[in-house]
């Protein structure tokens, strides 16, 4: 699977197009606010969303979805952990941090641990990664040593757990069991911020 970077919104958001080169589906991971960019992107590849995978609730990473999903002109899954269904509901974590958000749609697929996701014939295992949010999930696709990790971790830092439904256990612990142990080389594609890999945290990050 292709996977294109984009940078979006005021929180500086890593979108993440993942693209079947074969057929040209392709599904967008946490779409931010913007969305007329991954549209354009869409049009420019010339392939066609056919999912929107969130890796968790929180507003900034979802604000594209209700957008994304209007201006398609086909019918598109959006698929979310059903433990963070309440926060989805609840303005995505916004008003806790004093902002106002409406989300104004409905995830149409609940993700499980260990469920296979397909985009053609590439596949990408859903691991849920609770700690940062309850129903966090993680994309794992092992064939290309990539890792979408949302907020889990990040180059040099861990996600934040001060927010409805965080828990600093819970997060090391997901880190150190579903995050870790996972090759060497792969690579961490993060919420926020560059890229890293297993072993770069391992070796460097202050907060394991
Ligand atoms: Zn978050
Ligand atoms: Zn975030």
């Amino acid at each position: 699977v292709d996977i294109i970077t984009l940078v979006l919104g005021p929180l500086e958001n890593n979108t993440y197009l993942l693209i079947d080169p074969d057929t040209k589906n392709a599904a967008v991971v946490d779409p931010s606010f913007g969305h007329q960019e991954v549209l354009d992107e869409v049009a420019r590849l010339g392939v066609t969303i056919k999912a929107i995978w969130l890796t968790h609730a929180h507003f900034d990473h979802i604000a594209g979805v209700a957008g994304l999903a209007r201006d398609l002109n086909t019918e598109v899954e959006i698929g979310l952990h059903h433990d963070d269904l309440e926060l989805w509901q609840n303005g995505g974590g916004a008003p806790a941090l004093g902002y106002n958000f409406e989300v104004g749609i409905q995830p149409t697929r609940f993700f499980e641990d260990g469920q296979t996701l397909w985009l053609g014939n590439n596949q990408l295992n859903v691991l849920h990664a609770p700690g940062h949010t309850r129903g966090h999930v993680m994309f794992h696709a092992a064939v290309e040593k990539a890792l979408l990790c949302g907020d889990v971790i990040f180059a040099g830092s861990i996600g934040r757990t001060d927010l409805p439904g965080g828990d600093t256990g819970t997060l090391l612990n997901t880190i150190r069991t579903r995050v870790l142990n996972l090759p060497p080389d792969t690579r961490l594609m993060s919420g926020h911020g560059p890229e890293s890999t297993v072993e770069q945290e391992q070796r460097t990050n202050p907060f394991l």
